[in-house]
Formats: C-alpha cells, sequence, structure tokens
C-alpha cells in the first residue's frame, strides 16, 4: 500500500485538502493594491507551487550543466532530469517517450507539426480544417503553411452557445482536407471538445488530426493513446510547470517521416561537409540546449498534479464554476460567452454598457486578476461581434471565497461604470 499523499485528508475520500493545497502557492499570498490577490487568470499562465520552484533553485544550485554533451558528474544528473521529466510527462498523458519532443510551448509545437509535416505534403487543391474557436497559435501556422502550398485554410463553425457544430464540422471532411487542427478546450469559451470522436471521423477519411491540448492537460487527466489523435500539443507553463517549456506528442511514423524544422547541435548522430545523419526522433527535433531547468520544474509539476489526481482536479474546478456560474447569472445585465454543457472553468464576459478594458482595469484595483481583450482569438471574438471580452480563468487552487470577492468586486465595479 502506499503512503498517504500529504494533501490528503485523512478521514476524506482520497481527495486533497484544498486549504493546504492552496498554501503551497507561494504567490497566491500576496497583496494587489493593498487588497488580497484574486487570481482568475489562470488560462493566460498558471501560479507554480513551491515544489516546482524548489525543483528549479535546487537544479541551479546543486546540478546545473548541459544535457547529452558532457560524461561527468553534473552532466550525468542533468540528462538524468531532463530525460526523466520526459518519462513523467509522457506516462501522464499515456504515450511513449520516444514519441515526445520536448519544446518550449504550444505555439512551437504546432509550428513544427505546420513546417515539418505539412510544409513538404500540402500542394494546391488540399485544404486544413481548423474549428472557428482556435487559439491563434493554431491558425497562423496554417496560413503560413497555406500560403506556401497554395492550400486553403477551411474553418468549421460554432453554434451559438460556443459548442462545435459537429454536423458543419462532418460536412467540412472532403476529400481536399489533409490536416484537421482543433482544440480540446477552448481558451475563450471553456468548451471541451469531443476530440476523441472527432479524430476517429477524420481518421476514417484519412485526415491527419492535430489537438491543441494547451487548456486540456492543466484540467482533466489526459489519455492521448485513447483520444486517437496523430498529433497532441500541451505547454507546461498553464500545468504547474515554468515558461518555456512544452511537448508536441506524435505518432512515431510520422516522425520518423518528418524533416528536422530547425538544425543544430543534440539533434544529429554525425556531421561532416558532405551531409549530416540525423539523430533518432524525438532528439531529431531538439537542436541545440533545451530549457533544462524548466523541464525538470515541468517534471515537478508533473510529480504535483499526479499526487493531486487529475480526477480531483476536475472535480474541483467544476465545483468552482457551478458556483461561479451560479453567481453571475444574478448579475444584471452581464452576458456570457459560452454556455456549451461540456466545459471547463472559464468564463468570458461582458457586462452591458461597460468596456471590457475599464471593468479588468477597475477589478484589479480590488486585486482582481481577470484577462480582457481578444484572447488571441480574433476569429472567435468576430463570430460574436464584439471587440473584446473579460475572462475569467479558474485553477483547483482558487477558492469560493475568492469566487464572493470577485463577484462582489464585480457589482461594484458594474455599479461605478453604470
Ligand atoms: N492554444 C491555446 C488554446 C492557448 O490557450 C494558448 C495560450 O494561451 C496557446 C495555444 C499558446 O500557448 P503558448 O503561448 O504557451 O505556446
Amino acid at each position: 500500500m502506499s503512503a498517504p499523499h500529504p494533501h490528503s485528508r485523512a478521514d476524506g475520500d482520497g481527495a486533497p485538502d484544498w486549504a493546504r493545497v492552496r498554501a503551497g502557492f507561494p504567490l497566491l499570498e500576496r497583496q494587489v493594491h493593498g487588497k488580497p490577490l484574486v487570481y482568475f487568470d489562470n488560462a493566460n499562465t498558471g501560479q507554480k507551487p513551491a515544489a516546482v520552484i524548489e525543483a528549479v533553485d535546487d537544479f541551479y544550485r546543486r546540478h546545473n550543466a548541459n544535457v547529452s554533451r558532457a560524461v561527468h558528474a553534473l552532466g550525468t544528473e542533468a540528462t538524468e532530469s531532463y530525460e526523466g521529466a520526459r518519462a513523467k510527462l509522457a506516462r501522464f498523458l499515456n504515450v511513449r517517450g520516444d514519441e515526445l519532443v520536448l519544446c518550449s510551448g504550444t505555439t512551437f509545437a504546432l509550428n513544427l507539426v505546420a513546417y515539418s509535416w505539412a510544409l513538404p505534403r500540402l500542394e494546391a487543391g488540399d485544404a486544413i480544417l481548423v474549428s472557428r474557436m482556435e487559439h491563434h497559435a493554431n491558425i497562423v501556422p496554417w496560413q503560413l503553411v497555406a500560403a506556401r502550398t497554395g492550400a486553403t485554410v477551411r474553418v468549421a463553425e460554432i453554434t451559438p452557445d460556443g459548442a462545435l457544430d459537429l454536423d458543419a464540422l462532418r460536412a467540412a471532411m472532403t476529400p481536399e482536407v489533409k490536416l484537421l487542427a482543433v482544440t480540446h478546450v477552448s481558451n475563450v469559451l471553456g468548451t471541451v471538445n469531443p476530440v476523441r470522436e472527432i479524430c476517429r471521423e477524420a481518421r476514417r477519411r484519412g485526415i491527419v488530426t492535430v489537438v491543441d491540448g494547451s487548456q486540456a492537460a492543466p484540467h482533466r487527466r489526459i489519455d492521448v493513446a485513447a483520444i486517437g489523435c496523430d498529433f497532441y500539443a500541451i505547454t507546461g507553463h498553464k500545468m504547474c510547470g515554468p515558461t518555456g517549456t512544452g511537448a508536441l506528442w506524435a505518432r512515431r511514423e510520422h516522425l520518423l517521416a518528418m524533416p528536422p524544422f530547425i538544425g543544430g547541435g543534440e539533434m544529429i548522430k554525425e556531421v561532416s561537409f558532405d551531409g549530416t545523419v540525423f539523430n533518432d526522433p524525438p532528439h531529431k527535433f531538439e537542436a541545440g540546449t533545451p530549457n533544462i531547468a524548466g523541464f525538470v520544474g515541468l517534471g515537478a509539476a508533473v510529480d504535483y498534479l499526479d499526487a493531486l489526481g487529475m480526477e480531483h482536479v476536475e472535480a474541483r474546478e467544476a465545483e468552482l464554476l457551478a458556483h461561479l456560474d451560479e453567481e453571475l447569472t444574478r448579475i444584471e445585465g452581464l452576458r456570457i460567452f459560452g454556455t456549451a454543457p461540456d466545459k471547463a472553468a472559464v468564463v468570458s464576459f461582458l457586462i452591458e454598457g461597460a468596456h471590457s478594458h475599464d471593468l479588468a482595469t477597475l477589478l484589479d484595483l480590488e486585486g482582481v486578476a481577470v484577462r480582457s481583450g481578444q484572447h488571441c482569438a480574433h476569429p472567435l471574438l468576430q463570430y460574436y461581434g464584439v471587440a473584446a471580452t473579460c475572462r475569467a480563468s479558474l485553477a483547483f487552487y482558487n477558492t469560493h471565497e475568492e469566487i464572493e470577492r470577485f463577484v462582489a468586486a464585480l457589482r461594484k465595479v458594474r455599479g461605478l461604470l453604470g
């Protein structure tokens, strides 16, 4: 029998003691404008537990060296920690480590697919299918590929509640479509897309699938193997890890067939002026010195989330979202964007007569951090006909009391602007 996790309640169902969990996030203790911080900008970036901060600190204090190049003890330790992080992340996503390319985040991961998979393959007459709710990181790389190959980018529309229109999506999967790129969870609407079913349909038609897991991996258990996609991208800083870390999972057959996107050290077996023999995947795609300390931190973040239990994280955030939704429906003139039945704890909203930047600025003065703007999703906001929204995005370490403070601040701000 394994020892109980330090966050477990002695008398509970194994669910973490959320007050103790929160106490492990040093930044959440601080004040902003003389008020206790309410950090509701987790979809933008997440806060870090002490365990992650200490792992990065310990790496630089005791183990710092470059990976793969040194035979000395520190080099071996650094390499083991870096490769250990890959192994932990692979287990976390239920994939093979040799199919997981470590990189700076989802933006890099999606560009890697664009430049190494799509660019050499697509041609005029082909189409890339994306959904209306994609982040720019899952739109712009495809537009760049389209501009260079003559392929087109096709859009699968959503329904007004912010769900994917699955009939329209299916209808758009015509023989010209070679690649489908879709987000697992929308960073604006919170919509959780049925990626397993979508990938099954696409696969049946021979369409290669790319899933953007940036907003999913921090909030629910991800089983990439069960999703059945061809590529799955994640970013570390939204899942308790350091910035500049992330990964692309790809089927081995793709990694073997894809040319490298960036060349340099680490990604080769042999170099001469007659030519270069590339390393095996995933190292073939990891040229140059990586963010070693960052991946040590991401490894610690994965350990941390594993110990909490992603089922507990998901249940906790669902409970917080239900509370937030209930409170927000009582605020007159508040419009929520994204009310799909399967939703993560992300709420985009506007208040009648108030500009979203004014709302966010006044909320900040109350100690509440929310994001205001277009959330790197211009086409989605164009669909709703608005220039910007405010977005409150929660994480497991947020509290019911913070929701109440946020709602009280919102009422006050609405009074000031009204
Ligand atoms: N995709 C989605 C859905 C996101 O929310 C984000 C970040 O906000 C990204 C991609 C880009 O992630 P990164 O900037 O970490 O590469």
